[in-house]
């Protein structure tokens, strides 16, 4: 099949652009690096079916970090039939830098003039024929948002891609000319492909080519000695980006007409950055922000208006809310406003949810079977789903409102006030994107930390990926939060997964601060992105995130969590004699046995042996969340059921519809569990050893083997501390003092050691 490859600068638009040729939902991002592999797709709008790829964005052709080198070497080994370079309009002399590169490589190319409609916005217009002129290649203006042009643009390719295309290279002038040529002609002569791209290369000296061209630095050499020695200077890679920049100045200045003549317009980006980015202020108005979402997406209580005037309940109203409107009714207000969030998840639970699996629920048990297939179907497969299904629009809304953060900019804005704040310590703002995407799963932002360039900070970045609570760890933050507020009748739902949030952010920066200035010592890199411009959010966009993120969660709960749930209500309908065991007997099943020997392991931490009868279900559950997170909430979910068929009193328990919610509080009935110990409970899934799919993620990206089973210790011994401190802290407050104590002591130690390693780096090197 004839394939086609999109390359560009970051952030150009090559992944809209791909999504809207193939159809496909790949992740499109308003920051750079957010393609980090190639991705491959089919166009079926031609002659004959073109594949398309997708490349990871590249500044130029010589590449830095490791997706860079992906890029380039597609371009030049895999010889794709034409390369789509997309050029975005708004920054067209940055993003022609690469094009005067992929130029002289010998393959057939298109350009596509993207982002044409937010140039007409800003009443700015483009001479697309002149630029088509003056660099010999095609030129077609699109639209990759809107979907402009994008046929017509396929459509050249696929003419251009049927002929040969020679290299040409903008550097035609000078000493710098007779050199390049020079060594074209030689390099042509050794029969070696693309020539003139490997000469240019030679002569700047890239690393790359060095490297692989051995033989040929020689007669480079020779040649540079033909000419007279100041003809050059020293520093070839500079001199040639420094004629690429001339020339396309001169020559591509004016295909643009811009609007504002005037020399310095602040444009509305400009000034939302002045407030958003601020020195000072910057940090608090995420704060707030990040709390609007939490609020939006937990609270019973929207804007506290409940709070302040003191509404009445439904009950007080008098309102029936067992019959459907009165149900219905109790979506939307029970003595407050609910929030957009608790409103679509009430209308999705007590009406969607209960309604299908509570007839589901009749049907199995109306169906004649044997005792212990409906308890196994209804206990363990349909409770279990029922929990982890019930989380389904927190999940959605809150990544909705994620998905607007990013695809706005601001998200990138983050990265970049963070990066002021940490530098010093050893953390850049690059590092802090794919920690970003861990909100949404870590696996992709694991991924994502190929675009560090130094190996140090890519082992700490993966390290503390995993405590950006993800999507599958909701689950457990809200139940557990809801029960929180639902049992002891304290606090807000929406301010104790904000704070459990924080903990985790609060938690990866000290680590890698920790790691940064002990084990993982060495330089920061320079932060190098340039802040994308802010847009509207496109709707497609956060649809297709949103689609994608339920897809992934309802497919994981009909297969992992099933099966998890199946094994779990085996094991705990099993003794190890094998003889099947009534709910009554749960406790000498093959699970409890087992857990209860782990028990010990947890008690510093809040949830082991001083929790009474079942107390071994948070074992279980924090064991079975090492397959899925999901698992943790279905676990409870399945043991809980259980556990009231065996008659376990819920007392005058208010039971709301949310069954995961439930869950946990017949697991506070059964077990006594105190606050500190839940939240500790929370703290310890959030920073633990990651689900099966992270850990085998860390592992392929950390080369390293000995930092993969440092990494593994790492995160059990994270997770140790951080919920230990919780739980003595609030079950005793003045323990507080010992941690402070501790965490004292650990930074001087840390200070004491990385002072004592500079001053014997100084030893060995002196001056
Ligand atoms: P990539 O990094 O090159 O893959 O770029 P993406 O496809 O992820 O897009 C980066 C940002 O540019 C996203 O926020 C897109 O919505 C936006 N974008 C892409 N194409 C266009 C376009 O034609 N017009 C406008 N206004 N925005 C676009
Ligand atoms: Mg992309």
């Amino acid at each position: 099949m004839i394939r086609f490859a999109l390359a560009g600068n970051p952030n150009c638009g090559k992944t809209t652009l791909f999504n809207g040729l193939t159809g496909s939902t790949a992740h499109v991002g308003n920051w750079p690096g957010v393609t980090v592999d190639k991705k491959e797709g089919v166009y079926k709008r031609c002659e004959e079916p073109i594949a398309v790829v997708d490349l990871p964005g590249i500044y130029s052709l010589s590449p830095y970090t490791p997706e860079e080198v992906i890029a380039r070497n597609y371009v030049l080994d895999e010889k794709p039939d034409c390369v789509i370079n997309i050029v975005d309009a708004t920054n067209l002399e940055r993003n022609l830098y690469l094009t005067t590169q992929i130029m002289e490589i010998d393959v057939p190319m298109v350009i596509a003039l993207n982002m044409i409609d937010a140039m007409e916005k800003n009443g700015d217009k483009i001479d697309a024929k002149a630029l088509e002129e003056k660099l010999g290649v095609p030129v077609v203006a699109i639209s990759a948002l809107k979907g402009t042009g994008i046929h017509e643009l396929m459509e050249r390719a696929y003419t251009v891609c049927k002929e040969e295309r020679k290299g040409r290279t903008v550097l035609e002038s000078g000493a710098l000319a007779h050199l390049i040529t020079d060594v074209k002609i030689a390099l042509d002569g050794q029969g070696v492909k693309n020539p003139l791209f490997h000469s240019v290369k030679l002569a700047e000296q890239d690393e790359l080519e060095v490297n692989e061209h051995k033989d040929a630095v020689k007669m480079v050499e020779e040649f540079k000695k033909t000419f007279k020695d100041d003809v050059f200077g020293s520093d070839f890679e500079a001199l040639i980006a420094d004629a690429r920049y001339k020339y396309i100045s001169e020559n591509f200045s004016s295909v643009i007409t811009k609007k504002n003549k005037e020399k310095f317009t602040s444009t509305k980006s400009d000034k939302a950055d002045k407030v958003l980015t601020h020195k000072i202020w910057g940090i608090p108005i995420f704060l707030v922000i990040l709390f609007a979402i939490f609020h939006l997406t937990f609270s019973e209580d929207f804007l506290y208006l409940g709070k302040i005037f003191g509404f009445s309940s439904l009950e007080e109203l008098g309102v029936d809310t067992e019959a459907f409107g009165g149900t219905l009714l109790a979506c939307f207000y029970d003595g407050a406003i609910f929030s957009p969030g608790v409103i679509i998840n009430n209308l999705w639970n007590n009406i969607i949810v209960e309604y299908c699996f509570g007839w589901l629920i009749n049907l199995i048990e109306s169906s004649g079977m044997s005792g212990w297939a409906i308890g196994l179907l209804n206990d363990g497969v349909i409770e279990g789903l029922k929990a982890v299904l019930s989380f389904l629009p927190p999940i959605l809304v809150l990544f909705l409102f994620f998905s607007i953060l990013e695809d706005s900019g601001y998200m990138a804005r983050i990265a970049f006030i963070l990066d002021r704040m940490f530098r010093k310590f050893g953390l850049s703002g690059r590092a802090f994107l794919p920690m970003i995407m861990g909100f949404g799963c870590s696996v992709p932002a694991m991924i994502n930390t190929r675009t560090l360039a130094d190996d140090k900070e890519r082992t700490a970045t993966i390290r503390v990926i995993p405590f950006f609570s993800c999507g599958a760890k909701l689950p457990i933050l809200t139940a557990v939060s809801g029960a929180i507020v639902a049992y002891f009748g304290i606090g807000n739902a929406d301010l104790i997964t904000y704070s459990m949030y924080l903990l985790g952010i609060v938690a990866a920066i000290l680590a890698v601060l920790l790691m940064r200035n002990t084990s993982l010592k060495g330089e920061t890199p320079p932060f190098i992105m340039e802040l994308p411009a802010y847009h509207a959010p496109q709707f497609k966009n956060l649809m297709a995130h949103l689609w994608d993120k339920a897809k992934h969660f309802i497919k994981k709960a009909f297969t992992i969590i099933i099966a998890s749930t199946i094994v779990i209500w085996v094991l705990s309908h099993f003794s190890f004699s094998w003889g099947f065991l009534e709910d009554e007997y749960i406790d000498q099943s093959i699970l409890a046995q087992l857990s209860m020997l782990l028990q010990p392991i947890f008690t510093p931490l809040g949830f082991g042996s001083q929790l009474g009868a079942f107390g071994w279900v948070f074992v279980v559950a924090a064991i079975s969340g090492l397959i899925a997170k999901e698992n943790v909430i279905a676990t409870f979910a399945t043991l809980a059921a259980c556990l009231v068929a065996s008659g376990l009193e819920l007392g005058s328990l208010d039971i709301a519809a949310e069954s995961g919610i439930d869950a946990v509080q017949a697991m506070i009935t059964a077990t006594g569990i105190g606050i500190p110990g839940l939240l500790a409970f929370i703290a310890f899934n959030m920073t633990t050893i990651p689900c099966f799919a992270a850990v085998a993620t860390a592992k392929a990206e950390l080369i390293n083997k000995k930092s993969f089973n440092g990494t593994l210790i790492f995160w059990l011994a994270s997770s140790y501390i951080v919920a230990s401190a919780i739980y003595t802290i609030g079950s005793w407050w003045w323990t507080a003092f010992i941690w402070a104590a501790v965490i004292v002591l650990t930074t001087w130690l840390v200070i004491l050691y990385s002072k004592r390693a500079k001053n014997k780096l100084d030893n060995n090197n002196p001056v």
